[in-house]
């Protein structure tokens, strides 16, 4: 049976991005995806930074940019604080199958990862399409820990916020502005994106946990949350995923092993937004995967390096996300997010998010958290 210098499991921004880069380097590679078409069913809100994604992609007029947001708001009830910055929206299948390009002829779709097995200097892969031996797995499968339990590499318990979502017509959302707004007696937060045309990729969140899967106040919240922004939404919104809330896996590397995006929990907590830490993340498991091929050098020593870069590039962003989700909780459980939020200023929200810089009071705020046993929990 061949041997691949590495696979990579899940064709999502963080799989598709290293698949790009083994490419470039003629590396002996495979890309499983367990569906049948890359990039559907839409999970996702489709927004991005703009300036990491010319960072990576250098452009910003490809086809699949949709549209261009300059004003970010977060509402509760009739409170807003409105903030600047210059965010893209993809039409994500687009975008997805597009990066798939280059890479179509190592790609597998219907295969689906079953297990994954150290045997004497290789990986065994077992998929819905037969076994597979590689010296290297970059996992990057989205939302699902079994594999990184079994290699003991996640010892907490992952919080996931379910969401539902959808694309909707007709709306007179004003086409310049990204809306966040939360329903803090229900628990839930929701999204309301401009596309072209007039659409708009909006859905919601259960932040605080109910114990049925769905809970049933979600559709009617979200809803209410769309009425208050008047979108008039035509359509109803589907089961749109979950996104993981606590932060990085316990470590994101073992010998023959690298993990990224969500399959690494990295995504920045408290917002949701993902797709730009999966592609980095993606590429730096690529460049790592080149090099410990080249040197025939597959130990976790070796592959560490992968989480420095990670961590250097940003993990920083990733910690204040933890701290934002962390406070939000509390705020959410205690009914005090429209008071948290009269008392924000928009440059706090911003550097939070997209800095990395937690402001001295929420620093305070998250500390006291911690001390009073504050965990983690939806
Ligand atoms: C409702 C929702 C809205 C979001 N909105 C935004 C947003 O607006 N902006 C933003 O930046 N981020 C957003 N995110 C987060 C973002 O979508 C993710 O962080 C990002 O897509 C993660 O990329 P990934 O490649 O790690 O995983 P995924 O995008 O989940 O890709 C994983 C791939 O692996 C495949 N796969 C799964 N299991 C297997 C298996 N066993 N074998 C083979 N293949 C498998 C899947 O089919 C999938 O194609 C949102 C998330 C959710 C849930």
């Amino acid at each position: 049976m061949q041997t691949y210098d590495a696979i990579i499991i899940g064709a999502g921004p963080a799989g598709l991005m290293a698949a790009r880069e083994l490419e470039a380097n003629n590396v002996d590679y495979l890309i499983m995806e367990a569906k049948s078409k890359i990039g559907s069913p839409l999970k996702c809100g489709e927004i991005t930074r703009q300036d990491t994604f010319l960072e990576l992609f250098e452009r910003t007029d490809y086809f699949f940019i949709k549209n261009k947001i300059s004003n970010i708001s977060f509402r509760v009830k009739e409170t807003e604080k409105v903030i600047k910055k210059n965010m893209i929206m993809l039409d994500k299948p687009q975008f997805l199958r597009w990066l798939a390009g280059p890479i179509e002829n190592n790609l597998m779709l219907n295969t689906k990862l079953e297990d994954i097995r150290h045997k004497p200097d290789i990986l065994q892969i077992s998929t819905s399409q037969g076994t597979f031996h590689a010296k290297l797995v970059i996992l990057a499968h989205g939302t699902k820990y079994n594999v990184q339990k079994t290699f003991e590499l996640v010892k907490k318990d992952i919080e996931l916020v379910p969401c539902i979502g959808g694309l909707f017509e007709n709306t007179t959302l004003n086409q310049n502005t990204a809306y966040f707004s939360y329903d803090e007696d229900m628990g839930i937060a929701s999204w309301a994106f401009p596309k072209e045309n007039n659409i708009v990729n909006a859905g919601a969140g259960i932040i605080l946990k109910s114990k049925e899967k769905e809970n049933p106040n979600l559709r009617e919240s979200f809803r209410h949350l769309m009425n208050q922004l008047e979108i008039p939404l035509y359509g109803e919104p589907c089961y749109a995923g979950r996104y993981v809330t606590n932060g990085p896996i316990d470590r994101t590397y073992s010998d023959r092993l690298l993990i990224c995006g969500d399959a690494a929990g990295q995504i920045f907590a408290g917002i949701g937004e993902g797709i730009y830490f999966s592609l980095k993340a993606g590429q730096l498991a690529g460049q790592t995967a080149i090099k410990a091929v080249k040197q025939e050098t597959f130990n976790k020593e070796f592959l560490k390096e992968y989480e420095t870069h990670w961590k250097k590039s940003f993990g920083r962003q990733l910690d204040a996300g933890l701290i934002l989700t962390t406070i939000l909780f509390f705020l959410m459980r205690h009914k005090l997010v429209l008071k948290a939020l009269e008392s924000i200023k928009p440059k706090e929200i911003f550097d939070i998010w997209f800095k990395g810089m937690v402001s001295v009071r929420l620093k305070l705020f998250y500390y006291l958290l911690k001390i009073f046993g504050c965990k983690l929990k939806r």
